[in-house]
């Protein structure tokens, strides 16, 4: 598809705990990752929902603990699987938050917003994950952003990455490639000074994020990417060494107070959130304390752990980051001594214990982590993002990419067996098709399943979709021609035709998936979405309206407390001001949140009651006042609307005298 656009193009990572944004800056020619509004260049990928508001990122992030059941976090574990999916089931005992069973198996999230049970679709949490980091770029660039590259983990199936592209829509992105993490990374990686030297490159990417884990071998030669071979695990990252912490510490204060935390929601997330930390702070120091005020019943959680403890509790995940890399290396056919160079992306590959192992593994091998681990994805999502608008120079559009499809692809054909079309780590973009015929006499309908694994046998595989093909030939068994073609466009998304040769009966299956969802559901999310924007933007406009009442008000006590007021003169006045004053500050505390106007009304009425005792202060302690950094001159800055950092004098005596008349 050509997506050739003069428009800025930005590139995510959108990871399970992590996002990160890119953009593309046209006229330096190279990407800039953008920090969010709290100047982080990575966001969490986490949503909460409280009381009225909705909040994406930090901000969600930072009040996890106070109101755990409604903050939603690594959603991309769910996006695409099915609520029955063993990984579902198994996160699910360790999320405080609720997952159910919607129609069709899919798992959506219930969440309590503006009083009431909210229903949530996966791809709609990441739509707004999606939209935070799109309003990231759009800040920095001071204009709106539509097209991006989108990554997901390489052995993301075909339902997770059709769900991440509904979510792309979901969130008004114009979503130009869905690329495979590792690859971004290479991508970033290969875009250095050996390129074109002709030499081919051998690369391995080991990507251990917070919740996924891709092991990617790819075989770089003059900016020509080729992914030979990709492993996963899915149960393996950031997220799952905190959770091993967190059985650990529940344990030692079974143990101490003889209580069990485990069920409750709000300790269990403050305990997460201090393991998280204190899994940091190992990858640099040997032991490190853990406190927790209250966690439970009043009791104080007060604790340590040495670097040797945590390596200890998760050695075996580790060990088995290892297995995965042989796998990969195995479905290479290739082995370990031929490896140039090891990625190293993601934040838990800064953990000492996985580099030294990872290291030993490759005989002593130096690893490449030169680039900022939680960046290389993003930066290199970005480049690609580059390429396929057209806009980088001609460095950029030499790149290829040669992706491979991670799981093999096939049809059920007799006797539940899967009968497969396209192999795995076949390179994609590619279309194969193969006859079939009828098992029955004069048959006129077929059915076509279609399955995606490395099984022989269908029911061990994962069902994709199904159609019927019908008004076939009736015709003795074997006699029908039945061509079923399978296509997988460059975003690694199927598309599924059968046909009879004879008859030219056909059928199409774009969207395969039967966990899709419907463009109904789309549309409506699509709508919700905006209604989500307009309603958040007006509850802004109304916090930032209550706000700058509650400062008017405060900064207007101040301002008759500051001591170059001529208290014996002017006690009646400050006594009427600060009486005012204190009656709104009450109102405030008590409000919930208001309309804008409402505010605006009582800010009208404060300073309507307020000036004339303002203008008398004034009038009778004006020699005393300091024009320039005085809280009381300030005030009356504030009054006549003045920014001005150096008012004149003059400003304020006419409309002092304004206000006394
Ligand atoms: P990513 O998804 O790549 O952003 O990785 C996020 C995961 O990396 C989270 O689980 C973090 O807790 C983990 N992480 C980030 N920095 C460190 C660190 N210095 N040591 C260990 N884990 C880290």
């Amino acid at each position: 598809m050509e997506y050739k656009t003069e428009e800025p193009v930005i590139g995510i990572d959108l990871g399970t705990t992590y996002s990160c944004v890119g953009l593309w800056q046209q006229q330096q020619n190279r990407v800039e990752i953008i920090a969010n509004d709290q100047g982080n260049r990575t966001t969490p990928s986490c949503v909460a929902f409280r009381g009225s508001e909705r909040l994406v990122g930090e901000s969600a992030k930072h009040q996890t603990a106070m109101n755990p059941t409604n903050t939603i976090f690594a959603v991309k574990r769910l996006i695409g699987r099915r609520f029955s999916d063993v990984t579902v089931q198994s996160d699910l005992k360790l999320w405080p938050f609720k997952v159910i069973a919607g129609l069709g198996d899919k798992p959506k999230i219930s969440v309590r917003f503006k009083g009431e049970d909210k229903i949530f679709a996966p791809e709609e949490i990441s739509s707004m994950v999606l939209i935070k980091m799109k309003e990231t770029a759009e800040s920095f660039a001071g204009c709106t952003i539509k097209n991006s590259v989108v990554t997901v983990p390489a052995y993301f199936n075909d339902a997770q990455r059709q769900a991440t592209k509904d979510a792309g829509r979901i969130a008004g992105l114009n979503i130009m490639r869905i690329l495979d993490e590792p690859t971004a990374a290479a991508l970033a990686y290969g875009f250095g000074d050996e390129r074109n030297s002709g030499m081919k490159k051998k690369v391995l990417v080991f990507d251990l994020g917070g919740g996924t884990f891709d092991v990617s071998l790819l075989s770089i030669k003059n900016d020509v990417f080729e992914v030979k071979a990709t492993a996963g695990d899915t149960h393996i990252g950031g997220e799952d060494f905190d959770s091993r912490m967190v059985e650990h510490f529940i344990a030692e204060f079974k143990r101490k107070h003889k209580k069990d935390i485990g069920a409750n929601p709000r300790a269990l997330s403050r305990l997460r959130t201090a393991c998280e930390r204190a899994k940091r702070m190992l990858s640099t120091t040997t032991c490190t304390a853990i406190q927790v005020d209250c966690i439970f019943e009043g009791i104080d959680f007060d604790s340590s752990i040495t670097r040797a403890c945590f390596e200890e509790l998760n050695l075996a995940l580790f060990r088995s980051c290892l297995e995965t890399v042989k796998r990969c290396l195995q479905d290479a056919e290739t082995t370990k001594e031929s490896i140039d160079e090891v990625v190293l992306v993601g934040g838990s590959t800064r953990i000492p214990k996985v580099q030294q192992f990872l290291q030993d593994y490759f005989n002593g091998k130096e690893l490449c982590k030169s680039i900022n681990p939680d960046e290389a994805v993003a930066y290199g999502a970005t480049l690609q993002a580059a390429k396929l608008s057209g806009q980088g120079n001609k460095d950029i559009q030499s790149l290829v990419l040669i992706d491979v499809t991670p799981l093999s692809l096939g049809i059920e054909t007799e006797g539940d067996t899967f009968t497969v079309l396209i192999h795995r780590n076949t390179p994609i973009p590619v279309k194969k098709d193969k006859i079939f015929t009828t098992g029955v006499d004069f048959q006129s309908v077929v059915a076509i399943k279609v399955f995606e694994g490395e099984r022989a046998r269908t029911e061990d595989n994962n069902l994709l979709g199904q159609f019927k093909l019908t008004g076939i030939l009736r015709a003795l068994r074997g006699v029908p021609q039945i061509k079923v073609c399978f296509e997988i466009d460059a975003d690694g998304i199927l598309h599924v035709t059968a046909e009879d040769t004879s008859t030219s009966v056909k059928q199409h299956m774009t969207l395969i998936n039967v966990d899709r969802l419907t463009t109904e559901e789309i549309e409506r999310m699509i709508e919700d979405a905006e209604r989500f924007k307009a309603e958040d933007e007006a509850h802004m406009r109304k916090v930032r309206a209550r706000n700058k009442l509650e400062n008017f008000a405060y900064d207007l006590r101040n301002a008759v407390n500051e001591k170059k007021v001529c208290r014996s003169v002017t006690s009646v006045h400050r006594r009427y001001i600060k009486d005012a004053v204190k009656l709104v500050i009450k109102w405030l505390k008590q409000k919930e949140l208001l309309s804008e106007h409402v505010y605006e009304k009582k800010m009208d009425e404060l300073k309507r009651d307020c000036f004339p005792h303002v203008a008398t202060i004034y009038q009778n302690c004006r020699n005393n006042l300091d024009y320039t950094d005085n809280l009381f001159t300030r005030f009356y800055m504030l009054r006549i609307g003045h920014v001005t950092q150096n008012p004149k004098i003059e400003e304020y005596e006419s409309e002092m005298s304004d206000l006394s008349d």
